[in-house]
């Protein structure tokens, strides 16, 4: 039965509804604190999923967005075309390396994923080989919520594991890190090279597959495989984009490029929904015809919602007059000093910092409702998953802030009470998001 106060009205995201404890309620956020409806103010240690990457409200996106909601808050892009997108393709065309040129325009991330999954699929048909229509992507993988995208999630610890047939059938090998799985990932291309279209990876960090992080030379190898047998490459952006790593892009540290680049999350600096797909002349040349059937056949009703234009090119803006990119760069060392102490804590398994990425893993997150209540108590919002706890603030989250963050998170996880079996050593399950125990 459900009781009266809930109704249960929104269906909420990733969220066993019967037994999680009440979203909590937030009427406003400036900067970088969330007001709760009962007056606490709590900082986001989250950045609203990795998006927010100038703090909330920041005054010149508040007025670009405001200026064009006056002119004109949405036009079909079918046929049509405005300002806002033109600009804004260019200039990621632009930030972007060698010929990745070609910006296609998707309402959100998932979607970037599927486009970038047709855009492959497509480019092999127009090039004769059809039957090169599966992915190559890897363990620990997240590409989104959406079938396609769904179908390229590490299949054994995605949260899409029980939808069986309904979704794709793809290969997945572990990231090439090493000599021995470069040699795996090579074997697999090597079989199956006639049936890949392309390799998906989320270069330098794994985000929601579990926070994990590899090299800038694992992300050459795979360039390397890619071009050795002939598939395309695919970056997965959408989290690390934006100076989140440290680089404006995390290819740009890895000196790759790739065929298709999607990005998402931060490009509207966390104000409206939309990501892009971008692709290099290659791929886009594929489809440029004159046969009205070559065409990439795709448009979202809201394609390259203006709004969600006008709040980029501010985003970007501001990447030119403030130094956004190093201040992430510099919050890797102050993570990494402020999150220290959590290292010695029982059940820490790993604390490790990548640009203006903090990640805590311990053995079991059995506590994690109590836990995440603990640290609004304490006045941060965090959402702790998997095996995780970790912080994504925004890119400028103050000095002051960043360390009176990273205190709270030492201390609340050094009150945790943790169960016998895991406060005794290290060989507790590692529950990943969604794995089934
Ligand atoms: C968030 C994310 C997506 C999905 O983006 P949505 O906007 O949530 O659909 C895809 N790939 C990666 C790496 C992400 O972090």
């Amino acid at each position: 039965m459900m009781s009266d106060d809930q109704q249960n009205v929104v269906w909420r995201p990733y969220c066993q509804m019967k037994t999680a404890p009440r979203p909590l309620d937030i009427v406003s956020a400036q900067d970088f604190e969330l007001t709760t409806a009962d007056g606490r103010t709590l900082i986001d240690a989250m950045a609203s999923w990795w998006s927010v990457c100038h703090g909330y409200g920041h005054p010149h996106v508040v007025e670009a967005v405001s200026k064009q909601l006056a002119r004109m808050p949405h036009v079909m892009f079918g046929g049509i075309t405005h300002e806002p997108a033109e600009r804004l393709a260019a200039r990621l065309a632009a930030m972007l390396s060698a010929d990745l040129n070609h910006v296609f325009f998707a309402d959100s991330g998932s979607v970037a994923v599927e486009v970038a999954m047709k855009m492959a699929v497509g480019y092999w048909q127009r090039r004769g080989q059809p039957r090169r229509q599966r992915f190559l992507s890897f363990t620990h993988a997240y590409h989104g919520d959406t079938t396609g995208a769904m179908s390229l999630c590490d299949p054994d610890r995605s949260m899409h594991a029980d939808y069986g047939d309904a979704i794709l059938t793809q290969f997945h090998c572990p990231l090439p890190i090493d000599e021995a799985s470069e040699t795996g990932c090579h074997e697999l291309l090597s079989r199956h090279r006639d049936r890949i279209a392309a390799v998906f990876v989320e270069p330098l960090v794994q985000g929601a597959g579990g926070m994990r992080f590899h090299d800038a030379a694992t992300v050459a190898r795979i360039r390397r495989l890619c071009d050795e047998h002939d598939v395309l490459m695919i970056a997965d952006e959408i989290a690390t984009g934006f100076g989140r790593t440290g680089t404006m892009f995390a290819i740009d540290a890895c000196h790759v490029v790739p065929d298709i680049i999607c990005l998402g999350k931060a490009l509207t600096a966390g104000t409206l929904t939309m990501a892009v797909c971008v692709a290099r002349s290659t791929v886009f040349e594929a489809f440029w015809s004159d046969q009205a059937a070559d065409a990439l056949m795709h448009g979202p009703t809201f394609m390259a919602n203006p709004l969600a234009c006008a709040a980029a090119n501010a985003s970007l803006d501001l990447f030119e007059l403030e130094p956004r990119v190093e201040q992430a760069r510099e919050m890797e060392s102050k993570l990494q000093s402020g999150l220290a102490a959590a290292r010695n804590l029982p059940g820490v398994v790993d604390v490790r910092c990548r640009g203006a990425i903090g990640v805590i893993q311990v053995e079991s997150l059995d506590d994690v409702h109590e836990l995440r209540q603990r640290f609004v108590d304490a006045g941060v919002w965090l959402r702790p998953f998997g095996d995780c706890v970790y912080v994504t603030p925004p890119l400028n989250l103050p000095d002051g802030l960043l360390s009176q963050l990273c205190s709270t998170i030492v201390q609340v996880m050094s009150e945790r009470s943790l169960p016998a079996a895991f406060a005794a050593d290290g060989d507790g399950p590692i529950a990943i998001l969604g794995s089934r125990r």
